[in-house]
């Protein structure tokens, strides 16, 4: 396919300056800001970029093309109307800047979305600044250091966090200064509990959490955990990615948990592709809410207005208030939804269930248990025949199938995560099922053919050594 500069019969483009011929400007320009030359923009009619662009957008893969089941990411379908209203004139008109007596409708849905994620994480206080579950994270993690510092209780350098984590979550704790603690996963694929005990001491701020964890297996210790931890002292962070599992059926305060964010892109319907924008508000016990981001959204019974005033704030972790738009979808998504977030989860875990149970015939199942939303593959025996989980990945692009999360968590070997939320139907689930059970087959009689997937997608299997050896990083007209 060509670049939309190829297909333009020239790049001049408008110029905007002395020797143009659209110079208008210069009368209210001062001359040093006008450009002197052209801009080099290519050439082209309207219908001539939409057709570009539109073939484009048709080579993607999209949720609205095809099966999407990527493990940890929640790629659920995000109904159009939540779209809509993030588009009205009178949110997105709306200046951040403006005062609160202009701003009073937009504050009242940030207090709404705040009141209503406090009763679903059963948290006491929520700040819906940061943009992602990373921030959200780096937020909880500042909060800890900050309640340590005010307790006087500087030793407290460790943070402790299991084997299976996202890479965010050690991440974000070392950004704070804390010292990562690694906790083993035992053969159930939860935090060993024994090992846990020998790693707590008056050292430790935290640990972080996340539940159903990345194997898509529910913490059964939590509680217990929870009286270990705040027996000594720590704090528990819940990491809210996996919420898609338990929405409605239980909550992080219920587990014992003092401080979550939430993915908004992944459970509460904001298309999640393309990298964001997305919103990872932070909820917290009474006893943290002192140490929130300002401002955090109030009522006084007559007006809602933005609270700066938070005595041991950590401050500002984003400009403004947050995605704004993110946080609208997510309110029309729950109001929309209301008791039935339960039952998506609850057809979320069904799913997910489903799918495990079919394909454990053929693919190796590392943790044969019930599952919640999500569940982990090993593509080991596939493997002993030549066909690595990465071309197990490939071949499904062959079925307008988006590949399953691959690599992933790093515990498992050759490991393929299936998460297929609750939006998809029987059918959808099936053809998946059938698709992977015969790639199965292909590698047992014909192994070399599926080496050769993908065939059908835009670009084919590329050569890496080739990429690696001569890669071709410049484009040239
Ligand atoms: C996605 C994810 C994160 C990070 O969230 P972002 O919103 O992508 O920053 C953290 N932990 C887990 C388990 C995740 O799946």
């Amino acid at each position: 396919m060509k670049t939309i500069f190829e297909k333009s019969s020239s790049v001049d483009g408008i110029c905007i300056g002395e020797d143009s011929s659209c110079n208008f400007l210069g009368d209210y320009l001062p001359k040093k800001l006008l450009r002197t030359g052209n801009i080099g923009l290519p050439q082209l009619s309207e219908l001539e970029v939409m057709r570009h662009y539109k073939e484009l957008s048709d080579r993607n893969f999209c949720i609205e093309k095809g099966f999407y089941p990527l493990g940890s990411c929640t790629m659920k379908y995000n109904p159009k109307v939540n779209e809509y209203l993030s588009s009205l004139e009178e949110f997105t008109q709306l200046h951040p800047l403006q005062d609160d007596e202009d701003s009073q409708g937009a504050l009242e849905l940030m207090y709404n979305l705040q009141e209503v994620l406090k009763i679903i994480t059963g948290m006491d206080a929520i700040t819906l600044q940061p943009s992602a579950g990373a921030q959200g994270e780096l937020t909880g993690m500042m909060i800890v250091k900050k309640y340590f510092e005010t307790k006087g209780e500087m030793n407290r350098k460790k943070v402790i966090i299991p084997d299976n984590a996202h890479g965010t979550n050690p991440a974000s704790a070392k950004m704070c200064g804390f010292d990562i603690v690694e906790v083993k996963s035992n053969s159930k694929g939860q935090v060993d509990l024994e090992e846990l005990k020998t790693l707590i001491d008056k050292d430790v701020a935290a640990i972080m959490m996340t539940n159903p964890n990345t194997l898509g297996i529910f913490e059964e210790n939590v509680l217990e955990i929870s009286e270990l931890m705040h027996n000594n002292g720590s704090l528990l962070y819940y990491d809210g990615a996996n919420f898609n599992a338990i929405m409605g059926w239980t909550n992080p305060a219920l587990m014992g948990f003092d401080i979550v964010h939430l993915n908004l892109h992944k459970t509460f319907a904001t298309p999640h592709g393309g990298g964001g924008p997305g919103a990872g508000p932070v909820g917290v016990v009474d006893k943290l809410k002192d140490f929130l981001p300002v401002p955090i959204i109030e009522y006084d019974g007559n007006k809602f207005y933005k609270n700066f005033d938070v005595k041991h704030s950590i401050g500002k972790v984003r400009s403004f208030y947050g995605n704004f738009g993110v946080l609208i979808k997510a309110y029309a998504y729950i109001l929309m939804m209301g008791k039935n977030l339960k039952l998506a989860s609850g057809d979320a875990v069904l799913n997910a269930n489903y799918i495990k149970e079919k394909l454990k015939q053929k693919y190796e199942l590392p943790y044969n248990v019930p599952c919640m939303h999500e569940f982990v593959l090993s593509g080991e025996k596939q493997l002993e025949k030549g066909v690595s989980t990465l071309g197990i990945a490939k071949r499904l692009m062959d079925s307008n199938c988006h590949p399953p999360t691959i690599y992933f968590p790093l515990i498992v070997h050759e490991a393929l995560m299936i998460e297929p939320t609750e939006s998809e139907s029987k059918e959808t689930l099936d053809n998946f099922i059938n698709n992977m059970l015969e790639i199965a087959k292909e590698i047992e009689t014909k192994p070399t053919e599926v080496l050769k997937s993908p065939q059908k997608t835009p670009v084919k299997r590329v050569d890496e050594t080739l990429a690696a050896r001569q890669p071709d990083l410049v484009f040239k007209m």
